[in-house]
């Protein structure tokens, strides 16, 4: 049964895309077999991909709203071993469309169940917001990704995040896991980018990956020719560092799984409560509850 693992952060321009992009690819060139899943109006994974534009193919709107499997609309890529699920510019009606309908949580979740089974990872792409779309995404992952920038306001920026991630634990995916914070378009000559990159050693501990991922213009040029840096300049800085995040994830999983093995996935299946924005945030995911707790809190989904 493939991981499913959300790439998000509410903030824009974090490089979410890229990551998710050439984490994928880097995943596939290593042989594990990768389906990307674009579930971000912006289609910027679609596009980066190779995927042209045609309002004709089935995309993650029709397969949110049921109107599509997501085997038919899944796509083959140039680079063998990895496939897309692409979105287009309407997907962003969903987070409307979607607000009366029944599971609206659950559709990806729902969605993805027969076809992860064909797959070692399928990579969520996640739009800048927190939105029905990204809430879709964290309810049908089995981890989070989170990749952010060296900032002085690093941490602020991220303490929405991690409440959301614990209020879709306790409501709707009790399994959600941190698979990690990586830092991107990192420039480790500051002194600034050091002190930040120890304040977040010592908040995330082991989940921030050791792998960062440099600034370098390889990395925001290739989407431009529709392909994974991978396949437009191997041996780019940008690459590597990829081929090495996807290398410290696989090693990650390999000594995880000899680790004894954690509780069942049980979502809270009948839960239609959203996000609400009341306080408390933990990234540990050893100890979540049992995802029965049902709040009456107002739904706070705030449509990007
Ligand atoms: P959004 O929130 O809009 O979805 P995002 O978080 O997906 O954005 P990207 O689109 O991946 O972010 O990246 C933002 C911009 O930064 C893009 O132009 C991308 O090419 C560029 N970029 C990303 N990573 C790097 C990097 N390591 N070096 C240089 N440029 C980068
Ligand atoms: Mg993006």
């Amino acid at each position: 049964m493939g991981k499913v693992i959300a790439v998000a952060n509410q903030k824009g321009g974090v490089a979410k895309t890229t990551t998710a992009i050439n984490l994928s690819a880097s995943l596939a060139a290593a042989d594990t077999k990768c389906v990307l899943i674009d579930c971000d109006p912006q289609s910027n994974a679609s596009s980066g991909l190779g995927v042209a534009k045609d309002p004709t193919r089935s995309s993650t709107y029709e397969v949110l709203l049921g109107e599509a499997s997501a085997s038919e609309a899944i796509l083959a890529t140039e680079l063998e071993g990895l496939s897309i699920l692409p979105s287009r510019r309407d997907l962003i009606a969903v987070n409307l469309e979607l607000v009366e309908a029944p599971r609206r949580e659950f559709r990806l979740r729902d969605a993805l169940e027969l076809v992860r089974q064909n797959y070692d990872f399928v990579v969520l792409d996640c739009p800048p917001a927190l939105d029905l779309l990204t809430l879709n995404a964290l309810v049908a992952a089995d981890s989070v990704l989170i990749p952010m920038q060296a900032e002085y306001f690093a941490l602020e920026g991220i303490s929405q995040l991690l409440e959301t991630i614990e209020r879709i634990r306790e409501n709707f995916n009790p399994g959600l896991e941190v698979e990690g914070v990586v830092l991107t378009m990192y420039d480790d000559r500051t002194t600034l980018a050091q002190q930040v990159t120890n304040n977040l050693k010592e908040f995330f501990g082991e989940k921030l990956f050791e792998t960062t991922i440099p600034r370098n213009v390889t990395l925001a040029e290739a989407p431009s020719y529709g392909k994974p840096v991978l396949l437009y300049d191997a041996r780019s800085r940008g690459a590597e560092s990829y081929i090495r995040l996807a290398k410290e994830l696989l090693d990650r999983h390999s000594r995880r799984a000899e680790e004894p093995v954690p509780g069942q996935h049980d979502p809270a299946e009948n839960s239609t409560e959203a996000i609400d924005g009341s306080h408390g945030s933990e990234i540990d995911s050893s100890e979540h509850n049992s995802g029965s707790e049902q709040t009456n809190s107002e739904k706070n989904i705030a449509a990007s």
